[in-house]
């Protein structure tokens, strides 16, 4: 009641202050050209119909760090409906917070009205849950207030075009030089209005390479439970936000510095607790940082897959130890792993069912005889599927050479494929043989195989 009592005072005062400093082009170097097309039309039309409009945030931030954006937003002080009348192929989306998206071809630009600060008059726009979160955000408000209700002060920058200059209402121009992150406000008061914040915080921390300023460090640990009343699915894209920021390696590390890792990633620390765990996750993210600093795309359910295998492995040999053959245990084991993990973030099902596919191709690989290791390079995701071999190659968990193998089989002619199948080892296929001929169905497998 007192912490809410206080944020409210806190608040208030803190939405009265806040005046931009006005940096020139001189000073901060971007000029107009280095804007998205998208937006500058954005921004020029909303300017033109008599409203203000700012490119704002991470493309802000991002050119002042001298790196390429890679989307832009643009906040005006027109309201959701006016954006949308003056753009022909645009629309209001969102509830909890309306924003509208313009197209331009192929290009989308995100535009949202000001926003202000709460009263209790607003209880229908703006609504917190029990924890402070808050749940709607549609108030209304002027540039200022805008700017406060901002995560970080790097994030609180805009960008005019017309007059190329940035508005900088809480020193995040010096911050970024100082390569300090720093929360707007009262921290402990922000993170409980949204303690997503707290994930951002690593993100950034960790992608522009900035130290966390004390105060906006010190809560975080005691707070991480915040995240436990946050949507799984809002956890999900903000986890994602965080691995595809070509910064995984460190985020993950910070993540489990700052102590927010175990709700989001319940078998993280199991894993990395185990040598061939940790050689083999690390791996994983050290690949995806540098396929996303090239430019190349990268598959969540690949990433997914990687973050949990280790705990898929360790279940699948338990289940196989009281007894079950090893493909109902492999499923069983990807089953639990799925369920406990979705609990937490919201992995869509086609993702998870990427993930799968993933796993159970991992036995496959084993083997190579036959028609078999020509079936499997049929599969719609044989890429993937071996390039999680080799990753478990290269962590020590297989031995190299099965690896190389499938990496010969690939290039080689056919010829040369049926030269290199392995004879088979008696006991598997033994065992196979005789408890699948008495099913009819298996007969008949048998003979579309041959
Ligand atoms: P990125 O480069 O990852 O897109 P970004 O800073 O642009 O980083 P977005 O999630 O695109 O991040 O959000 C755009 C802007 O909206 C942020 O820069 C920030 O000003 C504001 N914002 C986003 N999320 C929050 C939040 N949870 N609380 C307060 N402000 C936020
Ligand atoms: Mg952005």
């Amino acid at each position: 009641m007192i912490t809410k009592l206080l944020g409210r005072v806190f608040k208030a005062r803190m939405f009265k202050s806040a005046k931009p400093r006005i940096i020139a082009l001189a000073a901060h170097g971007i000029r107009r050209e280095q804007i998205g097309s998208c937006a500058l039309r954005v921004c020029d039309g909303l300017q033109e119909a008599g409203f203000s409009a700012f490119v704002v945030g991470g493309a802000v931030r991002d050119l002042i760090l001298g790196r390429a954006p890679k989307d832009f937003d643009v906040a005006t002080n027109a309201k959701p409906e006016e954006v949308r009348d003056i753009f022909r192929r645009s629309r209001i989306i969102g509830r909890r917070f309306r924003i509208v998206h313009v197209m331009c071809g192929r290009e989308l630009v995100e535009v949202s009205t000001f926003r202000g600060p709460a009263t209790e008059a607003d209880s229908n726009t703006q609504v917190e849950d029990e924890h402070g979160r808050l749940l709607r955000d549609n108030v209304w408000g002027d540039q200022a207030q805008d700017a406060t209700r901002r995560d970080f002060t790097i994030n609180a920058l805009f960008y005019d075009p017309a007059k190329e200059q940035v508005w900088d209402y809480h020193g995040g121009v010096a911050d970024l030089g100082h390569k300090r992150l720093r929360m707007i406000g009262e921290p402990v008061q922000r993170y409980r209005e949204d303690p997503v914040r707290m994930l951002r915080a690593v993100r950034f921390s960790a992608s522009c390479d900035l130290d966390i300023e004390a105060s906006t460090r010190r809560p975080i640990q005691s707070l991480a439970t915040l995240l436990n009343h946050v949507p799984s699915a809002r956890l999900f894209d903000e986890l994602l936000k965080l691995l595809l920021s070509g910064h995984a390696v460190d985020c993950i590390q910070r993540l489990r510095q700052e102590k927010l890792h175990q709700d989001l990633l319940p078998f993280l620390d199991a894993i990395l607790g185990q040598d061939s765990g940790e050689r083999f996750v690390m791996q994983a993210l050290k690949n995806t940082d540098q396929r996303v600093r090239v430019g190349k795309t990268v598959s969540p359910a690949f990433l997914f897959a990687t973050l949990t295998w280790h705990e898929v492995r360790s279940r699948w040999q338990a289940i196989q130890a009281r007894g079950v053959p090893s493909i109902p245990a492999l499923h069983e084991a990807m089953d639990g792993v799925i369920q406990e993990q979705t609990k937490r973030i919201a992995i869509p099902r086609r993702f998870t069912s990427d993930m799968k596919d993933l796993w159970l191709m991992q036995q496959r690989f084993e083997q190579r005889s036959g028609q078999r290791p020509f079936r499997l390079l049929e599969h719609p995701r044989f890429r993937a599927g071996y390039d999680f071999l080799l990753l478990r190659c290269d962590s020590g968990e297989l031995d190299p050479s099965l690896g190389e193998w499938w990496t010969a089989f690939q290039e080689a002619d056919t010829d040369a494929r049926v030269a290199m199948l392995v004879t088979e080892t008696k006991t598997p296929n033994k065992k196979r043989r005789r408890r699948r001929k008495p099913a009819a169905s298996a007969a008949a497998a048998i003979v579309a195989e041959g």
